[in-house]
């Protein structure tokens, strides 16, 4: 099935008890923190996805997080995500949020819950292909670069519409919405207007009623501004450090 050797990506080394509590206490706030941005904004709390994005961490670590509750996991790497999918529980859903390379499509297609990251028609082809091959069909989301920065990955907000009308046309995906990951800013605040445009264009690209596209999800907000994301209207929130604390990034 998987036939690539595969090094460790991440530590498997067991983390305190101590970090342990608070890892459930960390989701309880967020739990919470969501659960206000809903009520500030008349929203439920059930229309808010928090996916838990577990990228470099142990698995004791997941396992903690699954224990207070959480089943929706983000990975980045799909090596990384190879290696912690048969260690953790059947009914966890898996997001891809990381930039995703052709080669590496056959290794997720059926396996993950939503692509988050598609940006290419030549990608969605060929998560298309392996799909067929699998018979399956892929939940997708399009990445935008709403801010149009150099350094993202990401559709231009100006080839979004088109890129989704050519994607419809593929037989085994299915869209069902936009991803975006906001500049990093200090001040939240600072993110509310890309999170407007990603909800307007969303708006905007759901008014041309394409064929084989929904856009009911809005993957928007990570820790330092999921709030604001809520309030504008994320369905889907990705949080990382607010849940597992910081991450160490070793040299390759
Ligand atoms: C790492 C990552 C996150 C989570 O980031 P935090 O700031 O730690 O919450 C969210 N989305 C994507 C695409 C990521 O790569």
């Amino acid at each position: 099935m998987c036939e690539v050797k595969m090094k460790k990506s991440f530590s498997m080394k067991k983390d305190f008890p101590e970090n342990k509590a608070l890892l459930s206490e960390n989701l309880q706030a967020v739990e919470q923190t969501i659960e206000n941005a809903c009520g500030r904004s008349g929203r439920r709390r059930g229309d808010v996805t928090l996916i838990a994005v577990s990228k470099t961490k142990p698995l004791s670590m997941l396992r903690e997080a699954y224990d207070a509750g959480a089943r929706d996991f983000g990975e980045n790497k799909v090596q990384e995500l190879m290696e912690k999918m048969p260690e953790m529980p059947s009914d966890i859903r898996w997001h891809m949020i990381g930039h995703l390379q052709r080669n590496k499509v056959k290794y997720i297609v059926g396996r993950v819950y939503m692509i988050h990251s598609v940006d290419s028609l030549r990608l969605a082809e060929e998560i298309s292909r392996e799909a067929l091959k699998k018979n399956v069909t892929v939940r997708i989301l399009l990445e935008v670069n709403v801010a149009g920065e150099d350094s993202k990955f990401g559709a231009a907000v100006s080839e979004t519409a088109a890129l989704a009308e050519s994607i419809a046309k593929l037989p085994a995906v299915h869209i069902e919405g936009l991803m975006t990951i906001a500049p990093f800013a200090e001040n939240p605040e600072d993110n509310r207007e890309y999170f407007q445009k990603l909800r307007q264009l969303s708006v905007d690209i759901a008014r041309r009623n394409i064929d084989n596209v929904s856009m009911d999800v809005l993957s928007m907000g990570m820790t330092g501004d999921y709030s604001v994301a809520v309030e504008e209207g994320a369905t889907c929130v990705r949080v990382g450090t607010g849940i597992f604390g910081g991450r160490e990034y070793k040299a390759e």
